[in-house]
């Protein structure tokens, strides 16, 4: 039974069209309505607790209330509440957080482009790759190869990008140009008697023989995120990304790296390509950037690939992209502080010295009947729940049993997110060892209230 709305989740319902939320249960479900936040917690308005164990969407690296960041906010509006790089214009935190950008990149950059958002980074990343190409000669090297189960984000093409059900069933998606190849993970696609080492094989000569296919001068961009965030929290078998690297690289195709949720610290790295052996053509970045107290994107590319938009533009004229928010200068003053914050409290070296214990805490759940398995990277990670633990049978989707945990840890004061039936966790890189003990305690309450109402109900 759903308690009746309050006032103010009322009010939500009457006036908010909610992104990724079951619409259509919704009044039913009630909205968790959040007023405040500091540290690693957020307040509801009854004033209840949660721990934030998802970091808001994988994004508040460095929690709630900040007063550094807070401070250097309300500066730069103070100082110059907008300004963007048109028409050749400039301004000094758009130059300082590039230069940040540039020194802590893993490949040489010689360039930042920025964008409000993730979406429009990636969907910014692949109009470069034709913009690219039609440079260089080559008007017919456009498609884009991308994976099944990955995210890139809503925008038509990044939604194409995209590798999920919900992003293309219903808005007629993907668009031409982009194709899919095998998710890198074994233990849901390995086949039986597969060992990792050949199931690794396999999919690369399965994104070999596409290449193919389709045609090597066809083929502009794979893009990849090391660790598939929002796909379910999937990490490649070791060797993964240098195997496909020589595939592109045979075939004269870029790497774009989509570090929206990996980059800044999140693996125990700067980037997620540094933990997991990928050298990347671009990269994508968003979300931690400004640690997501303000919104911003930045695509980041090398010097051969900006000569060729030199080389265009002396053809065609102006560099035709940019949007009105591309460079915020709000966004940019907290990017770089946002940097410096991470480099001078030693964020990375927090992540790893956390990391054990985030890697023993999933463990721990690893051998209860609900859990298929346990993924993690840094302080990232995801426990997948499925019907079946031995024959690894998923539970059926319709009987909301991801979601269902979800809420049991709300009740405990975890907030976590349900992707399908994989329960994500990414706190706040900030959180002590206490907090993530406490938030692992109370997501095992969970569990057992998960395990309790499955049995219950017969949802097997
Ligand atoms: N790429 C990745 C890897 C993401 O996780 C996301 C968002 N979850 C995006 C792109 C899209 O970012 P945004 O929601 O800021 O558009």
């Amino acid at each position: 039974m759903n308690a009746p709305l309050t006032n103010v989740q009322a009010r939500d319902v009457e006036a908010l069209l909610h992104p990724y939320t079951p619409i259509h249960r919704l009044r039913e479900i009630g909205p968790l309505v959040i007023e405040r936040g500091k540290g690693v917690y957020v307040y509801d308005t009854q004033g209840k607790a949660y721990i934030e164990g998802m970091a808001g969407l994988w994004c508040t690296g460095l929690g709630y209330g900040d007063e550094e960041l807070i401070e250097t906010a309300t500066e730069q509006l103070r100082t110059l509440s907008y300004s963007h790089l048109f028409g050749a214009k400039g301004m000094e935190p758009a130059i300082e957080l590039a230069e940040k950008l540039k020194e802590i990149a893993p490949i040489p950059i010689s360039k930042v482009f920025y964008t409000s958002s993730g979406s429009e980074a990636n969907d910014t990343q692949v109009k470069l790759a034709w913009y690219m190409n039609n440079a260089l000669g080559r008007p017919n090297k456009k498609k884009i190869i991308s994976r099944q189960k990955a995210y890139h984000g809503v925008t038509i093409m990044a939604a194409s990008l995209t590798g999920l059900p919900y992003n293309h069933m219903g808005w007629d998606l993907p668009v031409d140009r982009v194709i899919h190849t095998d998710c890198p993970h074994y233990w849901r696609f390995g086949e039986d008697g597969e060992s990792e080492a050949e199931f690794l094989a396999r999919i690369v000569g399965s994104l070999r023989d596409l290449i193919e296919r389709e045609g090597p001068d066809t083929i502009a961009a794979m893009i990849a995120e090391p660790v598939m965030g929002a796909g379910g929290v999937i990490v490649p078998p070791a060797g993964y990304y240098p195997a496909i690297k020589e595939v592109l690289d045979e075939h004269d195709i870029i790497l774009i790296d989509d570090e929206v949720i990996n980059g800044f610290g999140r693996t125990g790295n700067w980037w997620g390509a540094q933990t997991h052996g990928m050298v990347p053509t671009t990269i994508s970045a968003a979300k931690q950037l400004t640690s997501a107290y303000v919104p911003l994107g930045a695509v980041l590319v090398p010097e051969d690939i900006y000569q060729a938009y030199v080389d265009h533009s002396r053809q065609i004229g102006t560099f035709g992209h940019g949007f009105t928010y591309g460079g915020h200068p709000l966004g940019c003053a907290v990017g770089a502080k946002t940097i410096e914050i991470y480099q001078k409290r030693d964020i990375i070296g927090k992540v790893r010295a956390l990391a054990p214990v985030f890697e023993k805490r999933l463990k721990a759940v690893a051998d209860h009947p609900l859990v298929g398995e346990v993924r993690y990277s840094g302080l990232v990670g995801g426990v997948e729940l499925v019907a079946d633990k031995k024959t690894k049978r998923s539970f059926d989707a319709k009987k909301g049993v991801g979601p269902g945990l979800v809420r049991f840890a709300e009740g405990h004061g975890a907030i976590l997110r349900a992707i399908g039936d994989t329960i994500a966790f990414c706190p706040p890189m900030i959180i002590t060892e206490a907090e993530l003990n406490e938030l692992f305690d109370r997501f095992e309450k969970a569990l057992a209230d998960t395990e309790a109402w499955v049995s219950k109900e017969g949802l097997r």
